[in-house]
C-alpha cells in the first residue's frame, strides 16, 4: 500500500468509529459500548493488516476459507475474528481455530455440529443465532417464532455459548423498514433474555452494515458489521 492509501484508510476508520461512537451516545450508551466489526471481505491481507495496525482489532469475514487464510497470515497481530457468513459443517473444525465468534448460526443442525467439534477440542464457542428478520425466503436463519424452542435445545449443547442474535435488514427496503426490523429483533432479544443458563447469556445484538449502522445502533446494536464504507476509495 502507498502512503496515500494508508492515509485514506486511517481517515475512513476514524470517521466510521466516530459515527459509531456518536450513535452510541445518542442512544444513551457510552462510546465504546458498541463494537465495530470491520468486514474485510473486500480487501486482501495486506490492507487488512494495515487496518489492524491502525487500531481496529475486531474483524469479520464471510467466507470460512478466507478467514483461515487471513487468520494464518495475521497470526502475529491481536485480532478478534468474527465469522459472519454461511458455514458448512465440514468447515467447522478449521474455522474454530480462528473464529472468536460465529454470527451465522442459522440452524440447529449447524449448532449441534459446532457443539460436537468444540467439545472435542475442549472449548466453548461464542455463537449468535442468525434470525431472519426480513421475512425474505432467500435469507438464511431461524424464523423469529422458532427462536424460543431452539434456545431450549441449545441449552443442551454445553460447548456452544449462545451470546446473542444476528440479523440483516431486507435487501430492497428503505431505512425505515430496516429500523422496524431491527427493533423487532431487539424486542425478541429482550424477551429471550429470560433464558439464562451456563451456556446461554443473551447480550449481543449484531445488526447494521454500511448503509444502516447508525439506525441499528439507535435500535440497540452491540455489534455493527461495516465493510464498504471503511474501504471507500480503496477497493
Ligand atoms: C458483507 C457483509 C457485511 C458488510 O456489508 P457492507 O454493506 O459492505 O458494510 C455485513 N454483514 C454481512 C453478513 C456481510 O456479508
Amino acid at each position: 500500500m502507498n502512503q496515500f492509501q494508508i492515509d485514506k484508510l486511517n481517515e475512513n476508520l476514524a470517521s466510521v468509529q466516530q459515527r459509531v461512537d456518536r450513535a452510541a451516545l445518542k442512544s444513551g450508551r457510552q462510546a465504546g459500548d458498541v463494537r465495530l466489526i470491520a468486514v474485510t471481505k473486500y480487501v486482501d491481507s495486506n490492507m487488512t493488516r494495515q487496518l489492524v495496525q491502525a487500531g481496529c482489532h475486531c474483524l469479520g469475514e464471510s467466507r470460512p476459507q478466507v478467514l483461515w487464510e487471513k487468520g494464518e497470515k495475521l497470526q502475529d497481530l491481536k485480532v478478534e475474528w468474527h465469522l459472519i457468513g454461511p458455514l458448512q459443517r465440514n468447515k467447522i473444525r478449521k474455522s474454530l481455530l480462528f473464529a472468536d465468534y460465529i454470527h451465522s448460526c442459522d440452524s440447529l443442525r449447524l449448532l449441534e455440529a459446532i457443539d460436537t467439534v468444540a467439545a472435542e477440542t475442549h472449548r466453548q464457542v461464542n455463537c449468535l443465532m442468525q434470525v431472519n428478520i426480513s421475512g425474505e425466503a432467500a435469507k438464511q436463519g431461524f424464523q423469529p417464532e422458532e427462536v424460543e424452542s431452539a434456545i431450549l435445545k441449545i441449552r443442551e449443547m454445553p460447548s456452544v455459548k449462545l451470546v446473542g442474535f444476528m440479523g440483516m435488514g431486507s435487501l430492497a427496503a428503505d431505512i425505515a423498514t430496516h429500523r422496524q426490523e431491527f427493533r423487532q429483533l431487539n424486542q425478541l432479544l429482550t424477551e429471550s433474555q429470560r433464558f439464562t443458563s451456563e451456556n446461554i447469556n443473551l447480550t449481543e445484538l449484531s445488526i447494521g452494515m454500511s448503509s444502516d449502522f447508525e439506525v441499528a445502533i439507535e435500535e440497540g446494536a452491540t455489534m455493527v458489521r461495516v465493510g464498504s464504507t471503511l474501504f471507500d476509495g480503496l477497493m
